[in-house]
């Protein structure tokens, strides 16, 4: 069976994740998505919630699939979390030029950590290249629709966070 692991903040799971998650899935017979657990990093979601935006996220957006997808939190090096998991494959998605420097130097890290373990790398799809976790928080935060972007249970998630942190200054 191959096992691919797809590691990231997940913060929240964007259409563009969902997107490489599926073809991923037309490669591997099952995708462990990996959510990482930071503590330098002060995420929007914390990772119980994230795990569950993915779960229920994944469960809309490819239910035909969500049987061959699981769900982890893990802190540490993604290479552990691989071979914890029997995964000798890492997913990592690519929407352009900008992303491609630090996921080579991370590619080249992992291979060098764990030279048994690949990292396999999809292109965006070209509707979700402009998509990102950080964006979306923005937008929320700002009292934007996140619909399309986002599953539609992760929106109403984001969207009820965002509402109650501390109310944008906005200009008058
Ligand atoms: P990280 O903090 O590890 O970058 P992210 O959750 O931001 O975690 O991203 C996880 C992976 O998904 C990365 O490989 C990233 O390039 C990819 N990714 C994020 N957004 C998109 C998108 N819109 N299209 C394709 N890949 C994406």
């Amino acid at each position: 069976m191959r096992v691919a692991i797809y590691p990231g903040s997940f913060d929240p799971i964007t259409f563009g994740h969902v997107d490489v998650l599926r073809r991923s899935l037309g490669v591997f017979d099952r995708v462990v998505v990996a959510v990482l657990v930071n503590p330098k990093k002060a995420p929007m979601l914390d990772v119980d919630a994230r795990v569950a935006s993915i779960i229920s996220g994944v469960g809309e957006a490819l239910p035909d699939l969500a049987d061959r997808v699981d769900v982890r939190p893990f802190s540490g090096l993604t290479v552990d979390a691989c071979r914890e998991l029997g995964a000798r494959y890492i997913v990592r998605g690519l929407r352009a030029v900008s992303d491609f420097e630090a996921e080579l130097q991370m590619a080249h890290m992992n291979h060098r950590l764990a030279p048994g373990i690949d990292t396999v790398f999809f292109m965006t799809a070209l509707e979700y290249g402009y998509l990102s976790s950080s964006l979306v928080r923005e937008i929320v935060r700002f009292g934007g629709d996140p619909a399309g972007m986002v599953p539609p249970s992760v929106a109403a998630r984001v969207a009820a966070v965002a509402a109650a942190e501390v109310a944008p200054v906005r200009v008058r």
